[in-house]
C-alpha cells in the first residue's frame, strides 16, 4: 500500500496545485464522454494510456474477462452502467476491449476445475459461448494462439451480449449507437480492431471500424493472428 500513499499524497501537493483550474472546470460541467470503454480488470490495461485520453473522455465499465451479462440474466451492475451511459449520458459509441495473457481467458478455456471459486464459475455462464467457440473451432491450435483467438472470440460474444441490452438494441436499430470490439497486445503495445467486413481483427490504419448490425458472425478465418503477425503489426 506505501506506494498507493505516496501517490495519492504526491498528487494532492505536486500534481493536482498546478492544475486545480483544470479541475474545477470538469467538476462543474456534466461529464460527456466520448465513449463507453468496457474493458477487463486487469491492471496491466489502462484505458486512458493505450487511447491518449483524459478525465471526462471515457466512462469505464471494468470486469474480470470485459464480460457483459446479457440483458435478464442477472440484475447487475454491468446492465446499469450500460443503461445509464445511454440513457442519461448520450453515449454513442462502445468499445469492448480485450487484451493479451489475460487470467480470466486463460481460466475459462482450461478446463480447470472452479469449485473452489464460486463467484468466477458462475460469472463465467455469460462466456459459455466463446468456450464453446474455442473448443469447436480452434482445438487445432497451439496454447499461445488459442488464447488470443479465444480473447477476440470472447469480445465478439460480448458484444452480442450488449446487443440485448434494451437501450443498446434500440440505439443500434436508429443507426444512433456503434459498437467497437478492439484487443489490446500489452506486450506490444498494439491494438486490433474487428472489422466485420473482413470477419477480422485488423491493426488499426487510421480508418474507424464499428461493427453493427449485430449478432457478429465470429472470426472468418479461424486460424487466428499469429505471434509474429500481431507484433509486427502486419495481418493478413
Ligand atoms: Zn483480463
Amino acid at each position: 500500500m506505501e506506494k498507493i500513499l505516496r501517490g495519492v499524497q504526491e498528487f494532492q501537493t505536486r500534481d493536482f496545485p498546478p492544475q486545480r483550474e483544470y479541475y474545477e472546470k470538469l467538476a462543474a460541467k456534466q461529464q460527456k464522454p466520448i465513449a463507453l470503454f468496457i474493458t477487463c480488470s486487469d491492471s496491466r490495461v489502462i484505458p486512458h494510456q493505450i487511447t491518449r485520453t483524459e478525465p471526462g473522455d471515457l466512462f469505464q465499465l471494468r470486469t474480470a474477462g470485459n464480460i457483459i451479462p446479457p440483458y435478464g440474466a442477472v440484475v447487475s451492475g454491468e446492465s446499469a452502467t450500460v443503461e445509464y451511459s445511454i440513457a442519461v449520458l448520450g453515449i454513442r459509441n462502445i468499445i469492448v476491449c480485450g487484451h493479451s495473457q489475460c487470467g480470466a481467458i486463460k481460466a475459462l478455456i482450461e478446463a480447470g476445475n472452479l469449485d473452489e471459486l464460486p463467484a468466477v464459475k458462475s460469472w463465467f455462464a455469460h462466456a459459455e459461448s466463446t468456450r464453446r467457440i474455442v473448443r469447436q473451432k480452434y482445438d487445432h491450435l497451439s496454447p499461445v494462439e488459442r488464447a488470443i483467438a479465444a480473447t477476440e472470440e470472447n469480445v465478439l460474444v460480448q458484444m452480442n451480449n450488449l446487443s440485448t441490452h434494451p437501450y443498446v438494441a434500440a440505439r443500434l436499430a436508429t443507426g444512433d449507437l456503434n459498437i467497437y470490439g478492439w484487443y489490446y497486445d500489452i506486450g506490444t503495445g498494439q491494438i486490433l480492431q474487428y472489422d466485420q467486413q473482413e470477419g477480422e481483427f485488423m491493426p488499426f490504419d487510421g480508418e474507424v471500424r464499428a461493427a453493427a448490425p449485430l449478432p457478429l458472425r465470429g472470426r472468418m478465418t479461424g486460424a487466428g493472428l499469429s505471434l509474429a503477425q500481431v507484433t509486427n503489426g502486419s495481418a493478413e
